[in-house]
């Protein structure tokens, strides 16, 4: 089946309200097996709506929307797709009944423009709001299918997964199987340079790579007759991706590097102490956000200044005011230091140029060092990166701060 998604707000269009609802149906309705064409986006207007219809139903058989269902004079959409459907609308009276009852409970003083959320063509299938007081429909009529969702997401994820997700599914007789594989270290695009042979060949399972900030992920998809067929058809193209690309995949479910990391060092029973000057705390933070992590997890120090340095870490000022702070001596003594005091079995730290700006010629933004002593050996390892942002430099810095972690502990 293909679908499109048609938000409906004018608040969208401003750019008040990030359209999170078409995010969201689209990875929903990929995981179901109907493949997504368009999302549009219109405000609270009916003739554009209408028009916008008419468009989308010359591809697709299936219109979700979004929007537009409240008590309110802007709110129109069910209104228009019913009348796009010749669809009269009529009140269903227990509705009516229910939310004054629903209003009269909550306290909330009755207006009769609430009413119209009790309105609802005779041929089609309501979808109740369990948390709210707009109800959705689903109809169908002449090989096309129109669901109205409501706008506020958290009512409009429930709506489609206990109400929209079952009608979907039941006409479907399509399993859908999918596994999404992490990378470090390798970019998107030489990513798919070098998988393009297996992507090229491929209609199902179906390959596509996507970046984020650093990392970057494959998706592997396949659709069949049976849940054990997909499954099937999923392994043997990941074994193949493997071949090729294996020793960047550090997940193949989708797990974070850090997850990966902590779940790591807590299996392995290996502690772990960092001490941070350019990522102030962003390896603590990521590690301390894994459940059950204290099993391991020392201590993180954030050392900014030298004087942090000297007295948490004795970093001796000399090497200081030969080295600079951003150096590699220093970045040697710090995890020296650090591992004398904690004696953890995983001793790491990190100091760079975060940026924006240049230190220097000879230290630009994105020059870090990362210290790390384990089984018996200090090592210290230069990173040069571009320079990106502030936050993407640091970001990338913890990346690199985990993926070191994780190649020795792995
Ligand atoms: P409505 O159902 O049109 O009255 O929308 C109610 C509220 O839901 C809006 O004020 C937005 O905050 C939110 N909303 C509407 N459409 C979307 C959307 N496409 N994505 C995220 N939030 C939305
Ligand atoms: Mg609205």
């Amino acid at each position: 089946m293909r679908a499109a998604i048609l938000a409906v707000g004018t608040e969208l269009l401003f750019g008040q309200t990030i359209n999170t609802n078409a995010a969201y149906l689209s990875r929903e309705l990929q995981n179901i097996g109907i493949d997504v064409m368009y999302h549009y986006t219109v405000g609270d207007n009916p003739k554009r709506l209408k028009e916008l219809l008419n468009l989308a139903y010359r591809d697709v058989d299936l219109v979700i929307t979004t929007g537009g269902l409240g008590p309110t004079q802007d709110d129109l959409t069910k209104e228009v797709v019913c009348e796009y459907f010749g669809e009269p609308l009529v009140e269903y009276k227990d509705y009516t009944k229910a939310l004054e009852e629903h209003f009269k409970k909550a306290g909330y003083k009755w207006t009769d423009n609430n009413r119209k959320q009790a309105y609802f063509p005779l041929n089609s299938t309501i979808l109740d709001n369990d948390i709210g007081t707009a109800p959705g429909i689903y109809l169908e009529k002449g090989g096309k299918a129109v669901a109205t969702l409501p706008g506020p997401p958290r009512e409009m994820t429930r709506m489609f997964q206990f109400k929209l997700k079952p009608i979907l599914l039941k006409d479907s007789n399509d399993f859908i199987y999918y596994r999404i594989l992490r990378t470090f270290g390798i970019g998107e695009s030489s990513l798919e340079t070098v998988l393009m042979p297996l992507i090229d060949k491929q209609t199902d399972p179906t390959i596509a790579t996507y970046a984020k900030e650093g990392e970057t992920s494959i998706r592997i998809t396949s659709k069949r007759k049976s849940l054990e067929e997909a499954k099937a058809e999923v392994d043997s193209m990941i074994f193949k991706v493997n071949q090729i690309i294996g020793a960047h995949v550090y997940s193949y479910d989708d797990e974070s590097l850090a997850e990966v990391v902590g779940k790591l060092l807590m299996k392995k029973n290996i502690s772990i102490a960092c001490c941070e000057s350019c990522t102030g705390g962003l390896l603590a933070a990521a590690l301390t956000e894994i459940p059950g992590i204290s099993k391991v997890f020392n201590r993180g120090l954030v050392t900014y200044t030298y004087g942090a340095k000297e007295e948490e870490l004795n970093v001796r000022p000399e090497t200081l005011l030969k080295f600079t702070a951003e150096s590699g001596e220093v970045c040697r003594e710090m995890v020296e230091g650090l591992k004398e005091k904690t004696n953890c079995d995983f001793c790491i730290s990190i100091t760079g140029i975060a940026g924006p700006e240049d230190l220097s010629p000879e230290k630009p933004a994105g020059l870090a060092y990362i210290g790390i002593a384990y089984n018996g050996k200090t090592e210290i390892i230069e990173f040069k990166h571009r320079n990106v942002s502030r936050k993407w430099n640091r970001n990338y810095m913890l990346l690199n701060m985990l993926y070191e972690i994780y190649i020795r502990v792995k």
